[in-house]
C-alpha cells in the first residue's frame, strides 16, 4: 500500500494559512487562526464519515434520518502545537474523545522524545485523527501513530497544517495506511529541521514563547 496525501484545496484554508505564514502576525491573530483552520480541516477529514438511519419524528412528521455511525471519533494532538488545532476541531465535533501525545524533539539528533501519553478507551473501535500543524522530518508524526497503534489503533488519519516532502516521504515509509490530510505541501526542510518557507516555529508562534 503506498501512502495518499490529500492537498485540501480551500480558499479559506489558503488564506488563512497565508495569513499564519507572515510574520507580522500576532501570537493573538496566529492563534485564532490556527483554531479557525482547525475547524476547517476537520471538516475536510471527516467528509466520507459513515452514516446510519434513525427514527426521529420533526415537528411536522415522522422520518428515517442521518447519524454519524459507530464510536465517537477520538482526536490525537501532538503536544504542544497540536492543541491549537485541537480547539477548532473540537469546535466543530465537540463529542469527541481526546488522546494527549506528548513528544518533543531532540534539538541535536531531530529524534522525537516521547514524554506523555493519555488515550481513551475502546481505541481499537474509534477512527483516529492524529493532529500536529507541521509535518517536517515525519519523526513526531511516525513516533506518535506507532504509539497510538500501539494503543490498539486501527483506523488512524494524520491531519497537520504543513508537510515537507521529506517528511510525508518518511512518514508513508513507516505508515502506508495512514492519510494524510494538509493544507499545503512546502518546498523542504532546512539543516535544522524547519520547513521552508514554512511559518517558523508553530508552538513558539502560537504560545508566545519565542
Ligand atoms: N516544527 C515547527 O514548528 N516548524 C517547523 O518548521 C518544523 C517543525
Amino acid at each position: 500500500m503506498t501512502g495518499e496525501v490529500v492537498e485540501i484545496q480551500h480558499p479559506l484554508i489558503k488564506h488563512k494559512l497565508s495569513m499564519m505564514r507572515d510574520k507580522t502576525t500576532s501570537t493573538l491573530e496566529f492563534r485564532r487562526l490556527m483554531r479557525e483552520i482547525g475547524m476547517l480541516l476537520a471538516y475536510e477529514v471527516t467528509r466520507d464519515l459513515e452514516l446510519t438511519m434513525q427514527r426521529i419524528e420533526t415537528p411536522m412528521t415522522a422520518m428515517d434520518a442521518p447519524f454519524l455511525d459507530g464510536k465517537k471519533l477520538c482526536l490525537a494532538p501532538i503536544l504542544r502545537a497540536g492543541l491549537g488545532l485541537l480547539e477548532g476541531m473540537l469546535d466543530l465535533v465537540p463529542a469527541a474523545r481526546v488522546a494527549h501525545i506528548g513528544l518533543y524533539r531532540d534539538p541535536k539528533t531531530l529524534q522525537a522524545v516521547e514524554y506523555y501519553m493519555k488515550a481513551p478507551e475502546l481505541i481499537d473501535e474509534r477512527l483516529v485523527i492524529v493532529i500536529d500543524p507541521m509535518l517536517a522530518t515525519g519523526n513526531s508524526a511516525v513516533a506518535a501513530v506507532d504509539r497510538i497503534k500501539e494503543q490498539g489503533a486501527r483506523r488512524v488519519r494524520f491531519v497537520a497544517l504543513l508537510a515537507a516532502p521529506e517528511g510525508l516521504k518518511r512518514f508513508h515509509n513507516a505508515h502506508p495506511d495512514v492519510t494524510v490530510h494538509v493544507a499545503a505541501i512546502d518546498e523542504r526542510l532546512n539543516e535544522k529541521g524547519y520547513i521552508l518557507p514554512g511559518l517558523g516555529d508553530a508552538g513558539d508562534r502560537m504560545f508566545g514563547t519565542q
